[in-house]
């Protein structure tokens, strides 16, 4: 590589295998390989996961016993006997120059051979507790890294596999060797000169050498955060390109949204909209004012008041002479949307010049499997006449069968449950000319930032305000039998005052049969004689109980003449009965954190004081963090912060993006103002360059690092 030549682009890096590195011979690239790392830029990007800054090592004669410390060391002495149990007990002798460790490990005879090769001079990094044995300093079983040469104050620490047969010593030395490779030509940097001083980066180059070979730790805080933000610009470049492509490919209906069918409703509503919904409506009908499909996504916390919303939303396509639609997951879901649905519409009329009046009633239906075949035929002639303006249903919605006049504007409820094909299926029931535009409602909200990455795809309304007058839920978790047993009392004495309960029972996935006969055995156990709520009108709920069952069931709960609704998570989301007080959810630490939220947000909704209840001892720590996290907090946003530290994005990131992606340093949670950031750097370059086409080296790395599937996957809702 004679210097002259143009800077190493991550393609040119990529198109060098590592087997062409001094030091590399086919044993050490079979185990690189073995770890994923076959070329240049797949070692460059393979970061250290800590350091070791020798600066601050302890030294031998200084150890305190108990202490957990690092030690650096050279190997001296490896001996391995076989201890009474017959067990092998290697012992290895650490030296720093101001003393000698005793390293011991049980069962672990191969710490010879890793050990006892090591050409001299070689450190050693050693972590464990200090404990003393027979008046000698020991470890027990402590973490080693073998990380090569004693230079450098900084050491990397690379993550490694025994297995793969490769030491972070070795990894450092042959980074250490590519870097030099890539000294003369240096290592492009595609970040506009703009974006880098607007945030006081260091180049690309430097940004690399310094993560793996800081001198400073301050340089790898400097170097990650750079790279970082790099990730973070190629995901949001990617991303809004891609959607700006859409919108303006494809044609949509500028629908006409000044009518007074919205602002009817809104009259006839006995509340007040709230700030937080007035803004979303704002911002979903200037969407679909607009020639381009919407393409938003509604997230509000339960209770927020996100079907008066969608609501809006539809009827803004109404009135402009479209038809809408909702979708939802689930029949019980469904029918439970078209009840809110019909109750809230009620008598509003729309413009029709074939009736004597000049106009008619809003035709609002509902659609689903279970309809009757007279009813399906029904409704699919007001479909496809016009005589329908607001469908509710589930798949049936986008059965080969149904055709619209005039699809405008589509609803989405609890997007996470439903395929992409499907979501892309109704999107394409327009009338073939125009898109429809699209309002994806989910009420699990996750962080804004995290939206930014894992629906970039979307525009995002927030409803971050609660209407006014809720009364908070108190949220307790029961211990032992006692306060199990107070459980039950608070459920009897709410239903003698006329309020309702629901008892949500274990978790189990319904389709295997096993859901439905914890539910039914828990309405058993319950209601029998001398069972905890003997006596009282009790209901059970299930998936596969007939449709007739279900909408009578749903309907005497509704309707007050049930006092407790047993129930699988059926009930999960949607059902709106303001007199339900009390929520007991059994068997609660297999719950995750939003589902929990979810049922929660099922009492709370009238004038009276609700109560949840979580039953269960969950048996792992993090089951028990859950459950403290929502005693603690009735904040779904909040929630959706633990969630994310407790489980990490690749859950969230999971849900929607599988394969490879390209965010390697960069963590939903830690770099949340970088997300930020690089989303507006992102719009700021396509702005004024949409195709990249004055920014080829961004266009190249992004072609190169996000595999057209993840992005594929992401756009197509
Ligand atoms: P979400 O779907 O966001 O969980 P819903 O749309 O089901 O919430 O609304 C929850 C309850 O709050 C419903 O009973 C609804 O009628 C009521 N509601 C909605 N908006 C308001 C408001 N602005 N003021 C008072 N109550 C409201
Ligand atoms: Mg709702």
């Amino acid at each position: 590589m004679p210097a002259g030549d143009p800077p190493l682009t991550l393609r040119d890096l990529d198109d060098i295998g590592v087997d062409r590195l001094k030091g590399a011979g086919p044993k050490t690239a079979r185990a690189l390989a073995a770890a994923g790392i076959a070329t240049l830029l797949d070692l460059l990007q393979h970061y250290p996961r800590r350091y070791h800054d020798r600066t601050r090592q302890a030294r031998i004669d200084e150890l305190a016993l108990g202490e957990e410390v690092t030690v650096a060391g050279e190997i001296g002495r490896i001996s391995t006997r076989k201890t009474r149990s017959s067990r092998p007990l290697t012992t290895v002798e650490l030296l720093d120059g101001t003393g000698r460790l005793e390293l011991v490990f049980f069962n672990q005879q191969w710490r010879e051979r890793q050990l006892g090769r090591l050409p001299p001079g070689r450190v050693a990094l050693v972590h464990g507790k200090v404990a003393s044995y027979r008046g000698a300093r020991q470890m027990a079983n402590p973490v080693v890294d073998l990380v090569g040469d004693k230079t450098g104050r900084i050491i990397p620490v690379y993550p490694q596999s025994e297995k793969a047969g490769i030491h972070t010593g070795e990894t450092a030395a042959l980074v250490a060797e590519a870097l030099r490779r890539c000294a003369p030509r240096g290592i492009a940097d595609p970040l506009p000169p703009s974006v880098r001083s607007l945030h006081g980066f260091v180049d690309r180059h430097r940004a690399v050498e310094a993560i793996h070979r800081p001198e400073a730790m301050n340089d790898k805080e400097e170097a990650r955060r750079r790279l970082v933000f790099d990730e973070l610009l190629r995901v949001q470049l990617e991303l809004v390109r891609r959607k700006r492509r859409l919108e303006s490919s494809t044609a949509g209906i500028a629908h006409g949204v000044d009518g007074n069918l919205v602002r009817r409703f809104h009259q006839r509503l006995p509340f007040a909209l709230t700030e937080a919904q007035r803004r979303a409506i704002a911002e979903i009908q200037a969407d679909l004012a607009r020639p381009h499909p919407m393409h938003r996504l509604l997230q509000g916390d339960v209770g927020a008041g996100k079907t008066l919303v969608a609501l809006s939303a539809l009827l803004s396509g109404v009135q402009g002479g479209c038809q809408g639609a909702i979708m939802a997951p689930t029949e019980v879901l469904a029918e439970q949307h078209h009840a809110t649905v019909a109750a809230m519409l009620g008598d509003l009329t729309v413009p029709d010049p074939a009736t004597l009046t000049g106009e008619r009633p809003l035709g609002v239906e509902l659609l689903t499997n279970a309809a009757s075949a007279a009813d399906r035929r029904r409704i699919l002639t007001g479909l496809a006449g016009g005589g329908v303006d607001i469908v509710v249903g589930t798949h049936a919605l986008i059965q080969e069968a149904v055709r619209y006049r005039s699809l405008g504007v589509v609803v989405i409820d609890e997007q996470h449950r439903f395929g992409v094909e499907q979501r892309a299926a109704l999107r394409d029931k327009g009338d073939g000319a125009a898109v429809p535009d699209l309002l994806v409602m989910t009420a699990t909200p996750i962080p804004r930032t995290a939206a930014m990455t894992v629906y970039g795809d979307l525009d995002v309304s927030t409803i971050d305000e609660l209407p006014p007058g809720r009364i908070p839920i108190e949220t307790s978790w029961p211990r032992g039998p006692m306060e199990e047993a107070a459980v039950w009392e608070s459920v009897r004495s709410e239903a003698a005052e006329g309020r309702q309960a629901y008892v949500v029972c274990p978790l189990i996935e319904e389709s295997d049969g096993l859901g439905v006969r914890s539910a039914e055995e828990t309405y058993h156990r319950l209601t029998s004689a001398g069972g905890e709520l003997a006596g009282l009108r009790v209901g059970l709920l299930h998936g596969r109980l007939s449709r007739a069952d279900k909408e009578m069931t749903t309907e005497l709960f509704r309707s007050g003449a049930l006092d407790v609704l047993v129930a699988t998570t059926v009930i999960e989301v949607g059902v709106d009965v303001p007199n339900a007080t009390v929520m007991v959810v059994l068997d609660a630490g297999r719950f995750g954190i939003a589902q929990l939220h979810q049922l929660r947000g099922r009492v709370g909704r009238g004038s009276h004081r609700s109560y949840c209840h979580l039953v269960g001892d969950p048996a792992t720590a993090e089951g028990q963090a859950r459950l403290e996290a929502i005693v603690a907090s009735a904040d779904g946003f909040e929630l959706a912060e633990v969630d994310l530290e407790l489980r990490g994005e690749g859950t969230i990131m999971g849900e929607r993006q599988k394969g490879r992606n390209d965010l390697r340093l960069a963590s939903l949670r830690r770099d949340k103002e970088w997300v930020q950031a690089a989303r507006d750097a992102a719009e700021g370059i396509l702005d004024a360059d949409p195709e990249l086409a004055g920014h080829r080296g961004l266009a190249d790395e992004i072609d190169l690092l996000l595999a057209s599937d993840d992005t594929e996957y992401l756009l197509k809702s």
